[in-house]
């Protein structure tokens, strides 16, 4: 069963917090402290430049930090790429083969590359004392960096364990502009003539997408979508993204299927950095065809509490991708205290620690018999849950984002000097 979906839910809570409202959840001095070296940046702007202002990860993150930063007295600016079809296209040719999948080089994909980016460079200003360039689409961007004296970092967010080494080698020399970057796991480190910072992503617990909901909310969503929560709920949350494999996610469902009245929920969207969607959507209908179990929801960005309300009302959180940065579905997951599923790739293996955060796999039976295992032992599906809301509790907040930023802002000041 597919649904498209096109009113929000409504919000009864603000959405934007201050500092102090984090107080209760990572104590006062994770508060005073962030105050403290935010004092020691006075008059400092921030520019954060992305490819996309909603759907995926990055732009999630952003949403949630850039408020943070003004209110601890940073200028803090948050500038979107703009791009045709053509640039997506290679952007996302070169953030697949970053993966390490297939690529085949077109001549005109580099010419474009750069004819995007320097159209963005010059329509846009880069006079703030820190540049933040998130991920490969705007890397050029940095020549802009020349002839002056700020400071710049490039925030990398994808899995660069295996890169495929033409489009690492071309861009590379980009990445080296920079004065340092950051990456989510130490297996995407490379040798680089700049220092690489690991630095894990975060979720913001008061967001919609993560704070408590009331269960009558969770029980209208389910409803709206005609999940039965009488039956075990397995849900995978992610774009509709080959790398997710929501293919993989459809057979392991099937194998545990046939021992299980279990119910499958796909709940994704695109983004606008991202032109595959659409093409993987009707992949994945194709193969959920016929089973009235297999829910594929096709969600606009501003679902926050849908999603959240989806991830609560789930038995089973997977996270089947077959590369991945992060994972910040995979927090906010065990943030609700979810037992998680997950493949035990890139920046999920610091959030999965296996039999005590969740359970990692390497195959779809892998995946199929974890299930299984999992919706027949609910008192360790129990334990992992909250054992990865403790870890994520620890880790992963938004207030560490805040304190990463702020140190390392702080480390290239000094080193400068
Ligand atoms: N997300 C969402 N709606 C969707 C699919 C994903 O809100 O339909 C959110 C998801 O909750 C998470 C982010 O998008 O916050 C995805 O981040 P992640 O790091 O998991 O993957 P990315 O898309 O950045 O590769």
């Amino acid at each position: 069963m597919d649904q498209q979906v096109t009113e929000p839910a409504t919000a009864t809570q603000p959405s934007v917090h201050l500092l102090s409202d984090y107080a209760p959840i990572v104590g006062q001095p994770e508060i005073d402290e962030l105050w403290m070296l935010a004092r020691a940046l006075p008059g400092r702007s921030v520019k954060m430049v992305n490819s996309t202002a909603v759907g995926g990860g990055v732009a999630e993150i952003l949403n949630r930090v850039v408020p943070l930063f003004k209110e601890v007295g940073l200028a803090m600016q948050w500038d979107v790429i703009t791009g045709g079809e053509a640039f997506f296209s290679v952007t996302k040719a070169f953030h697949n083969a970053l993966h390490g999948m297939a690529y085949e080089d077109r001549p005109e994909w580099k010419e474009i590359f750069l004819a995007t980016n320097e159209e963005n460079r010059k329509r846009m200003s880069f006079g703030d004392s820190f540049v933040v360039i998130h991920d490969p689409q705007p890397l050029p961007l940095v020549a802009a960096r020349e002839g002056k004296n700020n400071h710049w970092l490039w925030r990398c967010h994808i899995d660069l364990s295996q890169p495929n080494e033409r489009v690492w080698n071309f861009l590379r020399p980009f990445v080296e502009k920079f004065d340092a970057s950051f990456i989510s796991s130490a297996a995407f480190t490379h040798p680089l003539a700049i220092p690489q910072f690991l630095v894990a992503p975060t979720i913001d617990p008061l967001a919609e997408k993560n704070r408590e909901l009331e269960p009558e909310f969770i029980d209208s969503v389910l409803q709206r979508f005609g999940i039965d929560k009488r039956r075990p709920i397995v849900t995978q949350v992610s774009r509709f993204d080959r790398l997710k494999d929501p293919l993989g996610v459809i057979h392991a469902y099937k194998l545990v299927k046939r021992y299980v009245d279990c119910q499958l929920v796909l709940a994704g969207g695109g983004a606008s950095d991202d032109p595959e969607g659409s093409l993987v959507f009707a992949e994945v209908q194709e193969a959920a065809k016929g089973d009235k179990d297999i829910f594929l929801l096709n969600l606009p960005p501003w679902s926050h509490l849908e999603v959240n309300a989806l991830q609560r009302a789930s038995t089973i959180v997977v996270q089947k991708s077959l590369r991945e940065g992060f994972g910040l579905t995979v927090t906010e997951a065990l943030w609700k205290k979810k037992p998680v599923v997950a493949s035990a790739v890139g920046g999920i293996l610091r959030q999965v620690l296996h039999k005590v955060t969740g359970m990692l796999v390497h195959s779809v039976e892998g995946c199929a018999y974890q299930i299984r295992y999992l919706l027949s032992n609910p008192q360790l599906a129990k334990r992992l849950g909250e054992a990865g809301h403790d870890h994520v509790k620890e880790n992963f907040l938004i207030t560490h984002t805040l304190k990463n930023y702020l140190v390392v802002f702080l480390l290239l000041e000094k080193h400068s000097h």
